[in-house]
């Protein structure tokens, strides 16, 4: 497996502030990585250090397994991470031409990289006249124009209506199912789900859960149940391997599974045992509880 950048024990401190705060992780070829978390989470700091726009207090990162420099290296990576800035009364094709020679790469991808932003027959268009939704898809098109291994955006949906959001999330999963690697930043768990394979959830720039999107749904539920014996019920339960943790809520048992059992089978069980359920349901947390409490146990 090729690894993109590799981060160490990268830490950042303003003054009494650590934005982050020892984060390790790696990125690797072909995914499309989230990191996920609350606003001052430490999410554009880290993506400032690896674009070497913000200085490390400690630690490491390294792109393309240390093959080349940094500034090698960022000449093959697209990166957004302010408001997009163009000329307003240029045109979309005159903007992205200009970015060309600025970047030094040829003009002949502008027309096909207006067209991955679904902007092709916008081209000649001033800037001016584009909607915030175009300019930050104008934007994305300006990152591609060197074909990067990797495209990173910071926030690529805020502040666009429902549509436009729809139609950059779009744009990422086209763009990286054309095997493009991509990093973006995020605080809306819905988006990461929508558009990430991987996922790195910080909280005060520590990493709480990194790994893949649908890892962090591994939950097997947890089942809530009453009986007119609370005392065997919970002793019982205690006994069975299946169960992780037992909680009491009001009159009733919260049962948390570590691995598949349906309602059918553990009604069997407790039958089988001389135990009368008078309510048995079978809950799975959706990812956002899951999230939510992730984020929050630690307070
Ligand atoms: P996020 O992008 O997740 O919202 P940031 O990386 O912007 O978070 O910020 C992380 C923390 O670092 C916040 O507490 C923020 O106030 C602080 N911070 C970021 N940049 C600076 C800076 N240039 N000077 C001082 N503090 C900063
Ligand atoms: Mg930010």
């Amino acid at each position: 497996m090729e690894h993109i950048l590799t981060i160490n024990n990268l830490t950042k401190r303003f003054g009494p502030i650590t934005a982050v705060d020892n984060l390790s992780f790696t990125i690797e070829k072909g995914n499309v990585y989230g990191i996920l978390g609350p606003n001052g989470s430490g999410k554009s700091t880290t993506l400032g250090i690896v674009l070497n726009v913000v200085n490390r207090t400690a630690g490491e990162f390294s792109w393309f397994d240390g093959a080349m420099d940094t500034h090698e290296a960022l000449k093959r990576v697209g990166a957004i991470i302010e408001r997009p800035n163009f000329y307003p009364y240029m045109t979309a094709v005159q903007n992205l031409e200009l970015v060309c020679k600025i970047k030094g790469v040829d003009t002949d991808k502008v027309d096909e990289k207006l067209e991955a932003v679904g902007l092709l027959d916008r081209k000649d268009s001033k800037f001016r006249t584009f909607s915030l939704g175009m300019k930050q898809r104008l934007a994305i098109a300006s990152a591609l124009l060197n074909d990067p291994e990797i495209l990173i955006l910071d926030e690529p949906t805020n502040g666009l209506d429902p549509q436009g959001i729809h139609q950059i999330r779009q744009i990422i999963k086209e763009i990286a199912a054309q095997g493009t690697t991509i990093l973006l930043a995020s605080h809306l768990l819905d988006e990461v789900e929508k558009v990430c394979t991987h996922v790195v959830i910080l909280r005060k720039g520590a990493s709480l859960y990194s790994g893949r999107v649908d890892g962090m749904n591994a939950s097997h539920g947890f089942f809530i149940l009453e009986s007119n014996d609370m005392e065997q019920l919970k002793a019982t339960l205690e006994s069975l391997p299946s169960i992780d943790k037992i909680k009491s809520e009001g009159e009733q048992l919260v049962a948390y599974l570590n691995q598949p059992m349906d309602a059918t089978e553990l009604n069997q069980l407790m039958h089988q045992k001389g135990i009368v359920l008078s309510h048995l349901v079978k809950r799975k947390e959706s990812l956002e509880e899951q999230f939510l409490e992730i984020t929050n146990n630690l307070n």
